[in-house]
């Protein structure tokens, strides 16, 4: 099949150089490994590169921080997914009998939770595919880009790049197609460059059903889930016209009344997004030990410098997360005294 070659924008040549010395000259196994709670970029930018790996002769696996979301449960036959919250010693033994890591969808040690030391100990060469602005340097070769939709935008045009476009096939262009659907709320943002047509359009060439993953993705979650999104709606969303911002928070009891799975909230915080005039949009949700929260805004509002500033996180100017290690009151309360000194770019968002 006869594909668009383009190089990476903002890559030097230079690394994508060395990245091919590294594949052509060091032998040995190579792991895979997304972010903590990963999303549907995670999981097919980093499940289509190891089928292309793979495809090119290699050994590959894939270690996952934690479990993954069900509704991404489809993406699984073709490589070796281990979760290392289940599996530890397997998870390790896989780290230190290889010597290659990819690093994919993220770009900060810490998005990787209980893994963060087995990362840093490895020692083999790290590479790092990423399209979340700063970075930082834990990694031997860096392909980061956030000028890139998804991590699964930014792994196609890697592929290309290398010369690697034979190795991919329809499995690995069905996931990179989701991974660009995830992470575009199904072609709704971070949709403007005409480049990211031009891979979707090479990956539908290999005869993809768009339909189908689609529903695969969309149409998969449970009823408990849609409940658990009516109540939050109807009882736990707080609008706050004066700041254009609304939030939702949620118990870990509110969570166990819906029996919550991983995957459930997933799509919870964009929703007062939609509201007439709201322009920034928090989630907060109650783990054992912490808060995780959530961030999405419209135009110039910087999610992300909030996030870093205040919740230890970090992401895009309009999808961002983070973390508080506080109760869930006390989290509400830092959020909506903050809202005062964010007015002006509130109001001003264009
Ligand atoms: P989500 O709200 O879907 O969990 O994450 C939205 C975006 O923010 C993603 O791009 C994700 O990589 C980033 N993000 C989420 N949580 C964290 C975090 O704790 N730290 C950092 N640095 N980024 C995060
Ligand atoms: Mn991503």
């Amino acid at each position: 099949m006869q594909i668009n070659s383009f190089s990476l924008e903002n890559t030097v040549n230079e690394i994508i150089v060395k990245i091919s010395e590294v594949l052509d000259t060091v032998p040995g196994s190579i792991v895979v490994v997304p972010h903590s709670n990963p999303d549907g970029d995670a999981i097919g930018a980093a499940y289509a590169l190891a089928i292309v790996l793979k495809n090119s002769g290699r050994n590959v696996r894939i270690i996952t921080p934690n479990d993954y979301p069900g509704f991404l449960n489809w993406l699984n036959g073709e490589i070796e997914i281990t979760n290392f919250l289940k599996n530890r010693k397997e998870a390790k033994k896989t780290i230190k009998n290889s010597s290659v890591m990819f690093c994919v969808d993220f770009n900060e040690i810490n998005r990787v939770d209980e893994m963060k030391k087995s990362i840093q100990d490895f020692g083999g060469i790290k590479i790092l595919i990423d399209h979340h602005p700063y970075p930082s340097d834990f990694c031997d070769l860096s392909v980061s880009d956030p000028t890139y939709s998804s991590s699964s935008e930014l792994v196609y045009d890697l592929i290309v790049s290398l010369g690697m476009d034979s190795f991919l096939d329809k499995k690995a262009a069905e996931a990179l197609y989701a991974g660009i659907m995830t992470d575009t709320g199904s072609f709704s943002y971070s949709t403007s460059r005409p480049s990211m047509y031009k891979a979707l359009s090479a990956l539908i060439s290999f005869g993809i059903d768009t339909e189908s993953i689609h529903s695969k993705v969309y149409d998969n979650f449970t009823a408990d889930r849609f409940r658990l999104m009516g109540y939050c709606l109807l009882h736990k969303l707080v609008i706050l016209p004066e700041f254009r911002t609304a939030y939702i928070s949620i118990t870990r009891d509110e969570l166990k009344m819906f029996n919550f799975v991983p995957g459930d909230t997933e799509g919870f915080v964009n929703i007062p997004l939609s509201i007439n005039n709201i322009v920034f949009s928090a989630l907060f949700i109650e783990k054992e030990n912490l808060v995780k929260a959530s961030f999405r805004s419209k135009g110039s509002f910087p999610a992300n410098q909030f996030s870093a500033l205040h919740f230890e996180g970090g992401g895009h100017k309009n999808a961002a997360g983070g973390e508080a290690g506080t109760s869930l009151e006390k989290v509400i309360e830092k959020f909506t005294q903050l809202l005062p000194r964010y007015l002006h770019l509130l109001l001003n968002n264009d």
